[in-house]
């Protein structure tokens, strides 16, 4: 990576001389240069959410690079598996990770690959629908507006909106693609999804390595493509919009330093993150963004959820009925395709279940430990729409033992927030065994409580 001195100099040259870049950044950093040498060009005019749309609209603006972090995907349901508390990470608990991160650390994979591809089947890309944001980065390209794409998310939820390849960088790696740790060879996304989805550790098939899918592991180098775009896209980007991402990730972080001085930069964030601190500035440490400087004249804070942000950016730029066609067409067939594979059973139209305790539903087979795991009035908490008959993977996210019962919650695996159902459940051969989060069951719904009044 290139320093972050270089990196913030490289807005400021005024031609293509390293030398005298250098020169102005050593005389910067000394004081040597005249104040007024040093004060930056005025951008907006108006430094707020409407001078940029302004700002948007009267110039040609047709370069936007886009960075997105975790906070893009938050609507679509992803768990956060690094938060104790959260489903996900109580699942991994069973495997005594030392640290949350320790999933994505090689020796801690090479000696245990297994929580890697519990997470991985948690998170496979298919499972989620893409956010608000997502199709609004989608229409930025198809309107020709959208330079690059950069994304820290692993999910691929910007491939599942349909966001051009070419368009996008994934700095994190992708399920795309899978390699084996040791020959290196290839292996589709398909083939390492069937060997995930059947809870195995996918082997290589000329070799005794480990097929991983092409997720950037602590310590392993980002793709090249990463290194690639960013040496001839931030030099030219004409807009810089951050979304949902807390900018602490290296070498992500520091890229928001490679735009030209002149490029509005926009955060859409739950809080304002990526300023750097007074004493690095004092000391013409690299940048960061200066919402709260007294000359900042580009960067602008939109706090609060991205989607709304993206949406309220859509509106203000004349396209937001046509992201909210986008979207709802879009989850429609995402709708329609997760469906397909249930459709020649009984089930026809979907129906509304009404949050009752009289919806009872039964488990009836158990994945893991079969003959182990009894579940027994397991209801709906909450109202959601189904189709009868479907048979669903469960996993237990949360166990509440007392004497007499085990409950356990339940989310189906494909993480939908809205489908957690609570059950009785205990380990059959030793009934006040309770079971441990993690586990996953299948159930199918009673079929008379689902059929139509
Ligand atoms: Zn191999």
């Amino acid at each position: 990576m290139t320093s972050h001195s270089s990196n913030s100099s490289e807005g400021s040259r005024s031609d293509n001389s390293d030398l005298n870049a250098i020169t102005r950044y050593i005389a910067e950093k000394f004081g040597l240069v005249d104040k007024e040498e040093r004060e930056k060009p005025k951008i907006l005019d108006d430094v707020s959410f409407d001078g940029l749309i302004n700002h948007i609209k009267s110039k040609d603006v047709t370069k936007i690079i886009t960075m997105a972090g975790a906070g893009i995907s938050t609507s679509a349901g992803i768990p956060d598996f690094r938060s104790p508390g959260s489903g996900l990470y109580d699942n991994l608990q069973k495997y005594e990770l030392p640290h949350p991160q320790a999933i994505f650390e090689l020796d801690f994979f090479f000696d245990n690959p297994k929580p890697f591809f519990v997470l991985a089947k948690e998170l496979y890309p298919g499972s989620f629908k893409p956010t608000p944001c997502h199709y609004f980065i989608r229409l930025l390209a198809e309107k020709g507006k959208l330079l690059r794409h950069y994304t820290q998310n692993i999910d691929t939820l910007e491939r599942v909106a349909g966001i051009p390849d070419e368009k996008l960088v994934e700095a994190h790696g992708t399920f795309h693609t899978g390699h084996c740790v040791l020959c290196r060879k290839e292996y589709t996304q398909n083939w390492i999804k069937e060997k995930i989805f059947n809870d195995e550790i996918p082997i290589c098939t000329a070799c005794p390595g480990i097929v991983k899918p092409d997720i950037v592991f602590f310590g392993e180098n980002l793709p090249d493509k990463f290194h690639h775009c960013i040496q001839k896209d931030f030099k030219q980007c004409d807009l810089l919009i951050i979304l949902g991402s807390s900018l602490v990730v290296q070498p992500f972080a520091s890229l928001v330093d490679r735009v030209p001085h002149t490029c509005p930069r926009l955060l859409i964030n739950r809080e304002k993150v990526g300023q750097t601190s007074g004493i690095m500035s004092m000391f013409g440490f690299g940048g960061g963004l200066e919402f709260d400087n007294p000359d900042n004249s580009r960067d602008i804070a939109w706090l609060g959820d991205c989607d709304e942000g993206c949406i309220l950016l859509a509106e203000k730029l004349g396209f937001g009925e046509e992201l909210k066609k986008l979207i709802s067409e879009e989850h429609a067939r995402i709708d329609h395709e997760n469906l397909g594979g249930q459709e020649n059973k009984k089930a026809k139209e979907p129906i509304d279940i009404k949050a009752t305790e009289e919806n009872l539903t039964e488990i009836t087979d158990v994945k893991e430990e079969i003959n182990e795991i009894e579940v027994t009035n397991v209801k709906k908490e909450i109202n959601i729409n189904e189709t009868t008959n479907v048979q669903k993977e469960l996993t237990v996210i949360k166990t509440t033992n007392t004497k007499e019962k085990n409950i356990a919650e339940f989310t189906n695996t494909k993480g939908n927030k809205q489908d957690i159902v609570k059950g009785e459940c205990s380990k059959r051969k030793s009934p006040k065994k309770p079971i441990s989060p993690g586990v996953t069951v299948k159930h199918s719904q009673k079929q008379k409580e689902l059929e139509k009044p």
